[in-house]
């Protein structure tokens, strides 16, 4: 990787070493699966400047080769003015018209846009400057959306907004770039749980990606399939134990620390209280119920069965009341 190093080999030894092992890391990965790489433009999020140029990307994208390189967008944050937004996006535009065609790995372009002329612009914009029927499609600054807190949630519900809440945007905005771009393969940025996903995918959604299964880990959470986070010792209030029906889940987990133990020992192993070693045994198992969920999702799908399996299975309320808003008919303002 001598090129990617050329700029720190004369300074710093220690980035070198790290560029080094990642760039190892990664062709390890690559040897086994199909790799994404996001640019980090969500990085800047919360910041005005970005420094990072569209060119440096082009190029570790040209070394790395991942299969698929995400442009180098400037998402948006629901905080600032509609005109600072307004500029970022135009920044994504430039950096993408920059980008498309000048690397030899699939691009895949992302939108942005938190109303729905700015998004329908979007959209039409890229297909103007770079090809009427893009293959892949993302659509970036969702997530604080989808996390809804409250300075958002208010945004979202103001008397000139017809969105009486941001998930119901969120519903909206998969819904125009799904009908800007009906053949696109549609990907949305940065989610957090297994419920959002299917909340996503019933939206019309056909990839997501997230660090959640990881985080979760961390943070002493463990995740089963249709429920919250869940924790075998719940210490603070917000923390939930295992019911009995969350145990008989847990039984039937298939991933690998699970499998072939007992109930007691897998309880043990993903232990939130047990200081050393527990972490990256809740990783695997929340990776592998999150990707049995996607499994699941899939299948349901292709038997056009998915909407009744995620009104059955999906836990979190918010969601279940759009998608019945949107699929069932059920009035928003009732509960
Ligand atoms: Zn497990």
């Amino acid at each position: 990787m001598s090129n990617l190093n050329e700029k720190s080999k004369n300074g710093n030894n220690y980035f070198d070493s790290k560029i080094d092992k990642i760039v190892e890391k990664f062709n390890k990965i690559k040897k086994k699966a199909t790799i994404m790489l996001d640019s980090g433009g969500y990085l800047f999020q919360k910041s005005k400047r970005m420094d990072v140029k569209p060119e440096e990307i082009l190029k570790l994208y040209s070394e790395l080769r991942p299969e698929i390189g995400v442009v180098l967008d400037h998402p948006l944050n629901p905080l600032v003015s509609e005109k600072e937004n307004a500029k970022r996006w135009e920044k994504t535009l430039k950096n993408t018209i920059k980008m498309w065609g000048n690397v030899d790995i699939v691009l895949l372009p992302t939108v942005h846009g938190y109303s729905k002329d700015a998004l329908i612009d979007a959209c039409k914009q890229l297909k103007t400057q770079l090809d009427p029927q893009i293959v892949l499609i993302g659509i970036g600054s969702l997530v604080p959306l989808i996390r809804s807190t409250k300075g958002v949630r208010k945004l979202f519900s103001n008397s000139k907004n017809r969105y009486n809440n941001s998930l119901q945007f969120v519903a909206e905005a998969v819904r125009i770039v799904r009908e800007e771009f009906p053949d696109s393969f549609l990907h949305v940025f940065g989610i957090g749980s297994v419920s959002t996903m299917h909340f996503l995918f019933s939206l019309g959604v056909d990839s997501v990606d997230t660090v959640g299964w990881r985080l979760k880990a961390a943070y002493g959470a463990i995740q089963l399939p249709g429920v919250g986070d869940r924790f075998v010792t719940a210490k603070g209030k917000r923390r939930v134990n295992l019911s009995n029906h969350d145990k008989e889940l847990l039984e039937k987990c298939k991933c690998p620390v699970c499998k072939g133990l007992s109930l007691e020992e897998r309880l043990h192993n993903l232990d939130n209280a047990i200081k050393n070693g527990t972490f990256k045994k809740r990783a695997i198992h929340n990776a592998w119920v999150f990707n049995w969920e996607l499994t699941m999702a899939r299948r349901m799908i292709g038997k056009g069965r998915y909407l009744d399996y995620i009104l059955t299975n999906i836990s979190n309320r918010a969601y279940r009341k759009v998608i019945e808003h949107i699929f069932v008919g059920d009035s928003l303002r009732e509960s």
